[in-house]
């Protein structure tokens, strides 16, 4: 089966053909850099780096684009606040945002244009609309008629006539046309301003990403991604800006992530009630919390809470467990040897086969993982009761369990690359704390106490509890 994607152009999922056979080119709005960015943010970019690795997964050769918006009003607040520069303080973040997003396993794109150095294509794109009559310039503001858009509201499906009822906007009378929006904003004082024709000044948020995304992915895109409070007015803008001059559809899907929510509300900046991912980090692994915002599908709210992290730490756990105990049989995965009788070699094609009909229909994250944790369940049964007479057919389906194992969960970014080299250590510690608990066990079992307490200290020491249950010991890092 073909990839389908739900397009907010069309509303409905439709399926996914590329304009250019096998080759994708894919843009994200990027974020604003006038502070750290947070796990609501996070969601949106890895949501779109997990579509970026799937499309890779199926063979695309995917150009992937995502911009810093370095210029707009609450980088210049924040800056004239602190008495930096406005590029001191977007440089600040842009590092902070590599930095985090690096440990959070995003992969860089690969182009991350900043505003400020597109501002002469923002220039020769506004100039054109002028020409055009498209747009006009009172008193150095340059604004977009909207009325010269025929297909304005297309991806919001709010007509023209609507986009103003129930809504406060201040009335700006120089404007011909209430809802005409801004593409430039003349030069106010303490503010960056570039020169242009017709005075001096700043692009308007909007023009700047239509500017970045024709620069450096062409007039007419196959996706367009970005968090669903942008889908209006941010993307319907670019949309009227760059379709206006070209004639031809600027982007073809258009993917929205629905938010990440704290206690019910919006996670962001302005409600004041989010989490830095840097400080997330601070308590949670960041597969963790990798593992957490894809736990649902990207177009379903999501809610942040000690309960899911903790969830998905157990998960994650299970999962590395899983691998470490099976990782030593890859070398068999490509013997040769007939698995076909073998019920771990059916259990792993099969979740191959649903892993990708899964993501297939519109990146289903959610399902997914759910279909990996079937296999793990199955590989952790199948070990604990099979270990002792392992056969060579059996050796070679775990390993190819464990090659499919990490190749999906690379797609899903809980098992990166970063991962495949520092995880060797994580698995060598989880192959001897399985170790050093069977130490404990026989020693209590033998009433040998010194011995049992002499581990548990030792441990504590090391920054390790054990938790004694039922069902057996289990370990963590202390503060997880
Ligand atoms: P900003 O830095 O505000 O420009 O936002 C960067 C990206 O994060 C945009 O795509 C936003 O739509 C997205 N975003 C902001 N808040 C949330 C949230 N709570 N959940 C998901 N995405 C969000
Ligand atoms: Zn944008």
């Amino acid at each position: 089966m073909g990839l389908r994607i739900y397009n907010s152009l069309t509303n409905q999922t439709d399926e996914f053909v590329p304009i250019e056979d096998g080759e994708v080119s894919m843009y994200n709005c990027g974020p604003t850099v006038y502070d750290y960015f947070h796990i609501g943010n996070a969601r949106t970019f890895l949501i779109a780096d997990v579509i970026r690795r799937y499309l890779e997964y199926k063979g695309y050769q995917v150009k992937f684009v995502q911009n810093f918006t370095d210029i707009d009003n609450k980088i210049i607040n924040r800056a004239n606040e602190k008495g930096v520069s406005a590029s001191q303080l977007s440089k600040k973040y842009i590092d902070a945002y590599f930095e985090d997003s690096q440990k959070l396993g995003i992969r860089s794109a690969d182009v991350h244009p900043k505003a400020t150095d597109h501002i002469p294509e923002m220039i020769q794109l506004i100039q054109q609309m002028i020409d055009k009559e498209i747009a006009y310039e009172v008193d150095g503001d340059v604004y977009y008629r909207i009325h010269k858009f025929s297909d304005y509201g297309k991806l919001s499906n709010r007509k023209p006539e609507d986009l103003l009822s129930g809504a406060r906007v201040d009335i700006d009378k120089r404007k011909e046309n209430p809802r005409d929006f801004d593409l430039w904003k003349s030069v106010k004082p303490n503010e960056p301003s570039w020169s242009c024709p017709w005075g001096c000044g700043r692009p308007g948020w909007h023009i700047e990403c239509s500017a970045m995304a024709m620069k450096h992915l062409g007039e007419s895109i196959d996706i367009h991604a970005g968090g669903q409070d942008l889908q209006f007015p941010h993307h319907e803008n670019e949309i009227a800006q760059s379709e206006v001059l070209t004639g031809k559809t600027f982007a073809r899907y258009w993917i929205h992530t629905a938010f990440l929510r704290i206690s019910g509300n919006r996670m962001g900046k302005s409600e004041q009630n989010f989490i830095y991912v840097r400080d997330a980090l601070k308590d949670y692994p960041a597969e963790t919390i990798r593992h957490f915002l894809i736990s649902a599908h990207y177009r379903s709210p999501l809610d942040y809470n000690e309960a899911s992290l903790s969830d998905s730490n157990s998960a994650v756990r299970r999962l590395y467990n899983c691998l470490s105990r099976i990782s030593s049989y890859s070398e068999f995965a490509d013997s040769g040897i007939d698995v076909g009788g073998s019920e771990i070699a059916h259990t792993t094609s099969a979740m191959m086969t649903s892993f990708e009909s899964a993501m297939d229909e519109d990146f289903n994250t959610a399902l997914a993982v759910g279909e990996i944790y079937k296999l793990v369940g199955h590989v952790n049964r199948f070990l604990t009761q099979e270990q002792e007479q392992l056969m060579e057919a059996d050796r070679v389906a775990l390993g190819v369990a464990y090659q499919s194992l990490t190749k999906v969960c690379m797609v899903l970014g809980i098992y990166t690359e970063l991962e495949s080299t520092t995880n060797r250590n994580t698995l060598l510690v989880n192959q001897l704390m399985e170790l050093v608990i069977d130490i404990r066990k026989d020693s209590r079992a033998r009433k040998d106490w010194v011995t049992a307490d002499k581990v548990r200290d030792w441990l504590h020491e090391a920054g390790i509890e054990l938790q004694d249950t039922p069902s057996g010991t289990n370990w963590k890092w202390k503060g997880n």
